[in-house]
Parts: structure tokens; C-alpha cells; sequence
């Protein structure tokens, strides 16, 4: 890992198996910021605790999670890999930074007032400080770069506010203010063409499908609504295959689907067992090395200890800096 990199972090809730939503939003982004940064990817299972009725499936979500990263190509050789509750600092970090937060400003952030509305009967200590985490997250590996999409831009302005408040109030320059490293993440719709795709909505493709799955799967996508015949010229721009082909297949295919769903020359039957087919296809060398990660298991939670390990270094430099400007004994 070399020194004179810029350092990224990131950090993503334990949700098991990752789906093509998360391949496009974000794991396929983090592979490629490896090239140029020093990455620091992080599972937040802290920040799971704020929403999660249970914590049975919790190890497995991280394991499948952690698969579904190694498979598609982030290298724990280079970048640190690990489970947020693995380094601790982060919670002496998170109280340390909520002695600078106003109460008032965190109750009026949307998100805290979407999730309190969405469940109404917990709305808890964590869930109300769950940004100053997030921030003390960044900022505890002192990242320069946190990779979002321009509606997560907020949420970085918000890490800037706490450090600034931090270091104005200790007179010091110890935390560093996280930039914004904005990414285009596209919307990527789950099969009923509406909603963002997403697991509890049960309209996702899983990265770790079966081929058959995901060809049963891709069958029950939402095509354009006003065609209902096979007869029926289509309209591919309002068609959520076609957007998908449009990532994962050739320029001529998409240009052969584009003219022939238009005057009914294809069906969406076969246009989208064409999609299925790509995504396998593009999918394979994903799922032949997960299969191969998954039979040694061990070898995964050696990674992400390991990573705990090299994000402890940073993270007790980083206190131990916070300690001497706060001025605790
Ligand atoms: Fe969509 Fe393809 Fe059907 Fe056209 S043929 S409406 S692009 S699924």
C-alpha cells in the first residue's frame, strides 16, 4: 500500500448477499478506486444495530457480505477490509464527537426523521446519533475521500460540520474534514421497474445467484407497462430491461433491441432471456471465485481480522492525537 495515496473510506451496512443494485451503486466503483487511492472499506455493523429487529442473521450477513467484496475484486493485500465493532476507538471517537454535535440539529436531519418514521416504536439513542458515527467512522482514519452519490453529499457536509466544530472548539487540527468524492450512481430499479432495487423489497437479482435463478428471476422483470401484446410496438425507453441491457450488453445488442422492440420485431420473452444470458455470462468469473472463497471460510475471517488489525494502527495514532487536543488525562 503505497504511503503517498490519498486514503478513501467507505462503509456499508451488513446486508448479506450483495445484489446488482450494490454491484452498480457501489462495489464496482470500490474496485476501481483501489487503482488510485488507499482504500479503507469498512462493514458497519454498528450502524445495523440502530434498525435491525434481530441479530441472529448478523455474522452471516457479514460473511456473505464480505464474500460478495473479495469475489469482485477488492484486494485485502492493499486495502483494509473490516468489521466497524472489530475497532473499538470507534465508539470512544463517536461519544468524543457527540460533546460537539447539537441535539437539535441531528433531530432535524431527513434521514433521522425518515428512519423515525419508519419505525416509530424504536426510535432510539443510536438512531438519532447514527451520523456522528458515520462521521466518526470517516474521520478516525483520517480519509480524505468518502465515495457517494451527490444525494449522500449532505451527509459528507454534516462530517465537515462536526470536525470543524471539533477542532474549533479543542483550537486544534487534528481531524481531518472529509471531501465528497462524488460518483455517478445510477438508479438501478429492482424488477417491479419502480423502486430502487433492494433486498427487503424482494425485488433484487443476487450477484451469487445460481444461473437458473437469475434467469427466473430476470423473467419476472416489469417490461413497459402499455405493451401488453406480443404484437405491441414497445418502448424501450421506458423499459427497465432495456436499461439493464444497456450495461451488460454489446452496443449491438442494445442497438438490434432498441429498433426491433419498437416495431414488435422481438419479444420481451426472449429479450430478456438475452439479458439473463449477458448477465450470467458477465457474472461468471464473479461466481466461479466466490464459490472457490466460500469453501474456505476461514480464510475470509482472517481477511477482515487482518484488515482490523491494520485499521487499529490508524485508529489509535488517530485517538491518541484526539485525547491529547480534548485534554483527557
Ligand atoms: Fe423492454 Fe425488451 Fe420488452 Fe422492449 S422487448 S419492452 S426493451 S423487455
Amino acid at each position: 500500500m503505497a504511503a503517498s495515496k490519498d486514503r478513501v473510506f467507505s462503509g456499508a451496512r451488513p446486508t448479506g448477499r450483495q445484489h446488482l443494485g450494490n454491484y452498480l451503486g457501489a462495489i464496482q466503483n470500490y474496485v476501481a478506486l483501489q487503482d488510485q487511492f488507499q482504500c479503507i472499506y469498512c462493514i458497519v455493523d454498528l450502524h445495523a444495530l440502530t434498525t435491525v429487529e434481530t441479530t441472529v442473521d448478523l455474522r452471516t450477513n457479514v460473511q456473505e457480505m464480505a464474500l460478495d467484496w473479495l469475489a469482485a475484486g477488492i484486494r485485502p493485500e492493499e486495502t483494509i477490509v473490516f468489521v466497524q465493532s472489530n475497532v473499538p476507538e470507534v465508539t470512544e471517537l463517536h461519544t468524543i464527537l457527540s460533546m460537539v454535535t447539537s441535539l437539535g440539529k441531528l433531530t432535524d436531519l431527513p434521514t433521522f426523521k425518515e428512519k423515525a418514521r419508519l419505525q416509530p416504536h424504536n426510535i432510539n439513542y443510536g438512531l438519532v446519533g447514527y451520523p456522528v458515527l458515520m462521521t466518526a467512522d470517516i474521520v478516525l482514519y483520517k480519509a480524505k475521500w468518502v465515495p457517494v452519490g451527490i444525494d449522500q453529499a449532505p451527509h459528507i457536509e454534516f462530517a465537515r460540520e462536526v470536525v470543524r466544530s471539533f477542532n474549533h472548539r479543542y483550537d486544534t487540527q487534528t481531524l481531518l474534514e472529509p471531501q465528497m468524492k462524488s460518483t455517478e450512481v445510477p438508479k438501478v430499479l429492482g424488477t417491479d421497474g419502480v423502486q430502487k432495487m433492494s433486498k427487503s423489497l424482494d425485488n433484487h437479482i443476487e450477484l451469487a445467484a445460481t444461473p437458473g435463478e437469475t434467469v427466473k428471476r430476470v423473467m419476472t422483470m416489469v417490461t413497459d407497462p402499455q405493451r401488453k401484446l406480443r404484437s405491441d410496438p414497445g418502448n424501450p425507453d421506458v423499459c427497465n430491461v432495456f436499461s439493464m441491457h444497456m450495461v451488460f450488453s454489446s452496443t449491438d445488442e442494445v442497438s438490434m433491441i432498441d429498433l426491433e422492440c419498437r416495431r414488435a420485431g422481438i419479444g420481451c420473452v426472449d429479450c430478456k432471456k438475452l439479458f439473463a444470458k449477458n448477465i450470467n455470462a458477465h457474472l461468471k468469473p464473479f461466481r466461479s471465485r466466490r464459490n472457490e472463497l466460500q469453501k474456505d471460510q476461514d480464510r475470509v475471517w482472517d481477511i477482515l481480522r487482518d484488515g482490523a488489525k491494520r485499521a487499529s494502527q490508524i485508529a489509535s495514532q488517530t485517538m491518541q492525537e484526539v485525547r491529547a487536543a480534548v485534554g483527557l488525562p
